[in-house]
C-alpha cells in the first residue's frame, strides 16, 4: 500500500492456507475481484464454498463476480492488543459484511472494516471493498464505508 489508511488489522495471515476449494477466491482478489461460489442447481451464492449446497446438497458451483458492496451484519470494535504488534493498531473494526449480489440468505464475508470511526461504525452501514496487497501473492479483503 502506498498510502496510510487508519483501522488496518495486520495481516498475518500471510498464507491464507487456500487449497483447491479456496485459491479461486484469492486469484480473483489479486486481481481486485471479489467472487463467490454459487450453486448450479439452485443459485444459493456461498462464501467460503463448501463440499455441499446447504440449500440443495448439490455438488457443482461456479465463481460468480459479486459487485464488490455490501451492508455491515455485525461488527466488533477491538480496543485493547492482545498482542504487542497490534498496540499501535487499536481500536480497529473487524465486520460481517452482507454481500450485495448474493440472494436468499445472503453470503456473508469477515474482514477489518478501515477508513472509518470506529464510535460511530453502525450495523446496516454500506460498505465496498478494497484490497490490500500485502505480498506478492496475497490481496487481503477488507472493507470501507461506501457513500
Ligand atoms: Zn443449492
Amino acid at each position: 500500500m502506498t498510502e496510510t489508511r487508519r483501522g488496518v488489522y495486520p495481516a498475518p495471515f500471510n498464507d491464507p492456507h487456500a487449497d483447491a476449494t479456496t485459491q479461486p477466491f484469492w486469484d480473483a482478489a489479486l486481481e481486485g475481484r471479489l467472487v463467490a461460489s454459487r450453486w448450479n442447481a439452485c443459485h444459493t451464492v456461498v462464501l467460503p464454498p463448501q463440499p455441499r449446497c446447504f440449500n440443495c446438497q448439490g455438488k457443482d458451483f461456479d465463481w460468480v463476480e459479486l459487485p464488490g458492496t455490501g451492508t455491515i451484519y455485525s461488527y466488533t470494535v477491538v480496543r485493547h492488543p492482545l498482542l504487542a504488534d497490534l498496540a499501535e493498531v487499536v481500536p480497529y473494526v473487524s465486520a460481517v459484511v452482507e454481500l450485495d449480489g448474493t440472494q436468499g440468505a445472503g453470503a456473508r464475508l469477515s474482514a477489518n472494516l478501515i477508513d472509518c470511526d470506529p464510535e460511530v461504525v453502525a450495523i446496516g452501514d454500506k460498505v465496498r471493498v478494497i484490497f490490500d496487497r500485502t505480498s506478492d501473492s496475497l490481496a487481503v479483503p477488507r472493507f470501507v464505508p461506501a457513500p
